[in-house]
């Protein structure tokens, strides 16, 4: 409540300015949390470069962790002092999809936020700002419905906290929750940034005998042995295609994509075995398609091919598990941050990511 800082984009130039801005008190199922780590994800910065549209002024930041300060009228799942960790899935746990579990295909999404009209969250001088996915994290504080909030363990460490809720459950849910990957399964994993890693520390904890890496950045593929990969694969020295069918004996498994381009797609689906599975992760640009053999690939080859979004999650059942499997040593979260900085380092630690930096900076001072 009040005034606080947060990082402001005023403008689709990828920029964001440190300012002073007003957030709203608790209502009806709002939670404010103070922000403790913010994790800088790509697609913050795809926003804040008007390749996903959301209406300017804007406060993104949507991997956070924190401590809840006060809980509004209704709150039933969380109180003062809880350590929570923030999602972009928006859920209403009201719906025919959240009822049946499939709550990553809620059907009333903006449930989790205020009404257009209505008193906003945030608002600098009497303006509206936009708040990113219903969280807006670069800021001191967060204002956002229970929905979006999973309670986490005291013990576990903000840093880690705050990627558990994107990168972590897009990738990690992949292999668990939409793959379903069992014991002995073949698996490949094509692109090894921060949500490829992440279905390689699924499959691995689903058992996979081989988990098969592809990427064209060697440090990348080396990163991806730290998180349980078996075989790593550079297209820029052999034939990619040809080296997944030798690893996996013919086709894998499971084949995911998570770079988000057309040849990558539609060569997963040719990387799969028959009766195997492509899942595409990546996100495409909007009107891409993609082509399938449909007699060899699809008939013969009796594959299937699945889109993912967020990983299938269910943030207050796989937040809370991911966050457990942290502390027993099971799922490394630690080699996916670079480092901690400063909220106004925000614009220098995103020069870096566009420059191509594989983990995360995450902002703990704010
Ligand atoms: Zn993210
Ligand atoms: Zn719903």
């Amino acid at each position: 409540m009040g005034t606080m800082r947060a990082a402001v984009v005023d403008a689709y130039d990828g920029k964001f300015r440190i300012q002073n801005v007003h957030l709203d008190a608790p209502r009806d199922h709002e939670v404010l949390v103070e922000v403790r780590a913010v994790g800088l994800c790509h697609s913050d910065l795809h926003v804040a470069e008007g390749n996903i549209p959301f209406p300017l002024p804007i406060v993104l930041g949507h991997e956070v962790s924190g401590v809840v300060i006060e809980a509004g009228p209704g709150v039933s799942t969380l109180s003062p002092g809880d350590h929570v960790v923030g999602s972009l899935l928006q859920t209403c746990r009201a719906c025919r999809a959240c009822k049946e579990g499939r709550s990553y295909q809620c059907e009333n999404p903006d449930s989790t936020v205020r009404a257009a009209g209505d008193r906003p969250r945030l608002s600098r001088d009497g303006v509206i700002l936009s708040q990113g996915y219903g969280l807006g994290g670069f800021a001191e504080r967060v204002l956002a419905h229970e929905n979006q909030l999973a309670k986490v363990p005291d013990r576990l460490p903000f840093p880690q906290a705050a990627l558990l809720g994107c990168g972590v459950a897009t990738g990690v849910g992949a292999a668990v929750n939409t793959a379903a990957v069992r014991p002995g399964d073949t698996v490949v994993v094509i692109g090894a940034g921060g949500v490829g890693l992440n279905v390689v520390s699924g499959a691995r904890l689903c058992g996979a005998a081989r988990i098969v890496v592809v990427d064209l950045q060697q440090r990348k593929l080396e990163l991806a042995l730290a998180f349980g990969a078996t075989d790593t694969i550079n297209p820029s020295e052999v034939d990619a295609e040809a080296a997944v069918l030798k690893a996996t004996g013919g086709g894998a498994d499971h084949v995911f994509e998570v770079i988000g381009l057309k040849s990558t797609s539609e060569q997963a689906v040719r990387m799969a075995r028959r009766g195997g599975a492509a899942y595409l992760i990546g996100l495409h640009k909007p009107g891409t398609k993609i082509e399938i053999d449909a007699l060899g690939d699809l008939i013969r080859g009796q594959k299937r091919i699945q889109g993912v979004y967020m990983g299938s999650s269910r943030i207050e059942r796989d937040i809370p598990l991911h966050a457990d499997l942290y502390l027993q040593g099971r799922l490394n979260l630690d080699n996916l941050i670079s480092g901690e900085i400063r909220l106004d380092q925000i614009n220098d630690a995103y020069d870096e990511l566009r420059k191509g930096s594989v983990t995360r900076s995450v902002i703990t001072s704010f």
